[in-house]
C-alpha cells in the first residue's frame, strides 16, 4: 500500500465540482481522502505544489499502445510510462494491434498484458468489424462482456453505411458508444490536407469534404438508431458546425480533438524554413488542417462543443518516418508534449484554462461513461481515485523527444520552446516526481 500523500498548496481545479481554489489534497489507500486548507496529517509524504495547478489525472479516449504486434513502435510498458509522464492516468487503447481485439479470446489475452505491464489504468476499445476490415461485424457482445468501453476501427473508417448502421444498433443495445474515425476513403489517397500547401509541395491531398461527409453520414445514422456516436479527432471547421447542430437537435453525439490539431496547421509539413521540409513527423491522419480550421477547433473547445482532448498518441519507429513523405506512416507521438502545447495555448490566452481542464477530465469520462467502471473517475473530490497531476503552468519547456519514455520520437515539435510542465503525477496513490525539487 502506498504511503499517504499531501499535495500542499496548489491551485486545485476540478471542473466536475466547479472547484478552483488553493487547497491541500490528501490521498490515502488509493483514494482522495480530504481537500482543505492547512491539512497536517501525521505520516504523510508532502509534495509542495505552491505555484502549481493540481488536477485529477487526465483521461485519454484515444491512444495507440502498439502491443501486440508492433512492439518496435511501442509496448504497453513504454507507452503507458509515457502516458504517466504526460499526466494521463487513464487511457483508452485503440484496437489496431495485431491481432486486433475483435472477439473475446483476443481481448482477454490483451487484458492480461495490460494487467501485467500497464503503468496507468487502461480501458480497451474493441473493433467494430472483424480484423478491422470493414466487411462484417466483430463479436461486439463478447467485447462488451469482456470490458470494452467503446467500439472503433480507428484508422480504418467503416465505409459501408449499412454495416455502420448495424454496428450502431448493436452497440446501442450493448450500452456502448462507437468512436468513429470519420473519413471517406474513396475520395482520396492523400497524405496531407488538400489545399494551398499540398499544391505547393506537389503532394496528394485529403479534402476536408472527406471528413465532413463521413461526420454527416454517421450523425444521421446515430439519429436514426438513437445510438451514442463519438467523433474521433475532428479536424475541420465544417465538421464542428455539423456536430454543434446535431447536439442542438439532441442527437447523442460527442467528439474529441487532438492537441496536435489544436496547435499545428498544414504549414508544419512545409516546415519553418524557406525550403520545404516535407516533415514526415507532421504526417497524421486525419491531417493537420488550415489555420481557419484550427481556430474553429480552439473556439469549439472553449465553447464546450468539444467534449474531450484526446491525444491520438501514435508512436512509430524511426524507420517508419525516414522515408518519402507519401510512404511515411501516419501519426504523432503525443503523450509527452500534450501538456506543453495545451498550456502554451492557455498562456497565450487562446485556450480557456477551465475548458482545457474539463476536456482532459470529466469531459472524456462522461463521453464514454467511464464513471460506470470507476466511480468518481475524472473528479477531484473525497472518495475519488487518487489520480492527480501537478502542473507548473509557467515553466519553460524545450521539446526533446530523445528524453521521452515513449519509443515514438516522432513529433514535429522537437526543439520548440513551450510553456507548461508536468511536475508530479499520482496514479492510484503512487507518486511519480518528474522534478526532484518538488519533494519537501
Ligand atoms: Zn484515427
Amino acid at each position: 500500500m502506498n504511503e499517504p500523500l499531501l499535495i500542499r498548496g496548489g491551485r486545485v481545479i476540478d471542473p466536475a465540482s466547479g472547484t478552483d481554489a488553493v487547497l491541500d489534497v490528501l490521498t490515502r489507500d488509493g483514494r482522495i481522502a480530504a481537500l482543505g486548507t492547512n491539512l497536517e496529517p501525521a505520516g504523510a509524504r508532502v509534495v509542495d505544489a505552491a505555484g502549481c495547478l493540481v488536477l485529477t489525472g487526465f483521461v485519454d479516449l484515444h491512444a495507440h499502445l502498439r502491443e501486440p504486434g508492433f512492439e518496435q513502435k511501442g509496448t504497453i510498458r513504454t507507452e503507458t510510462g509515457a502516458a504517466l509522464r504526460g499526466g494521463f492516468t487513464t487511457i483508452c487503447a485503440m484496437p489496431n494491434t495485431s491481432p486486433a481485439p475483435d472477439c473475446g479470446p483476443v481481448l482477454e489475452s490483451i487484458l492480461e498484458r495490460f494487467a501485467r505491464d500497464a503503468r496507468v489504468r487502461v480501458f480497451p476499445i474493441g473493433c467494430i468489424t472483424r480484423r478491422r476490415e470493414g466487411q462484417e461485424l466483430a463479436e461486439l457482445a463478447e467485447l462488451a462482456a469482456g470490458g470494452c468501453v467503446a467500439f472503433s476501427d480507428d484508422g480504418s473508417p467503416v465505409a459501408n453505411g449499412r454495416l455502420m448502421r448495424n454496428a450502431l444498433q448493436l452497440a446501442s443495445a450493448l450500452g456502448l458508444p462507437i468512436s468513429e474515425h470519420c473519413d471517406t476513403p474513396e475520395l482520396h489517397h492523400g497524405a496531407m490536407n488538400e489545399g494551398a500547401v499540398s499544391e505547393r509541395l506537389g503532394l496528394p491531398g485529403q479534402p476536408a469534404a472527406a471528413e465532413v461527409a463521413a461526420i454527416a453520414r454517421n450523425i444521421e445514422l446515430a439519429a436514426a438508431t438513437g445510438a451514442r456516436l463519438h467523433i474521433a479527432h475532428v479536424t475541420t471547421a465544417r465538421g464542428i458546425e455539423i456536430i454543434a447542430d446535431a447536439r442542438q437537435r439532441g442527437i447523442p453525439v460527442t467528439c474529441e480533438v487532438t492537441p496536435s490539431h489544436l496547435f499545428l496547421t498544414e504549414e508544419a509539413v512545409f516546415g519553418e524554413g524557406p525550403e520545404p521540409a516535407y516533415d514526415t513527423n507532421a504526417k497524421i491522419n486525419p491531417p493537420l488542417r488550415t489555420e481557419q480550421d484550427r481556430r474553429a477547433l480552439v473556439a469549439a473547445l472553449n465553447a464546450g462543443i468539444i467534449d474531450a482532448i484526446a491525444t491520438d498518441h501514435a508512436p512509430h519507429a524511426v524507420e517508419d518516418k525516414l522515408v518519402e513523405f507519401e510512404d511515411a506512416a501516419f501519426g504523432i507521438s503525443c503523450f509527452e508534449s500534450a501538456v506543453a502545447t495545451l498550456w502554451t495555448q492557455v498562456a497565450r490566452g487562446e485556450l480557456d484554462l477551465h475548458a482545457v481542464a474539463r476536456a482532459l477530465t470529466i469531459g472524456p469520462v462522461a463521453a464514454f461513461e467511464l464513471n460506470r467502471r470507476v466511480p468518481g473517475l475524472g473528479r477531484l473530490q473525497p472518495g475519488s481515485p487518487a489520480d492527480l497531476v501537478v502542473i507548473d503552468p509557467a515553466a519553460p519547456v524545450t521539446i526533446d523527444p530523445a528524453r521521452w519514455a515513449s519509443k515514438g520520437k516522432n513529433t514535429p515539435l522537437a526543439g520548440r520552446s513551450l510553456t507548461g510542465r508536468v511536475r508530479a503525477v499520482v496514479a492510484g496513490g503512487a507518486l511519480t516526481l518528474l522534478e526532484e525539487e518538488l519533494h519537501v
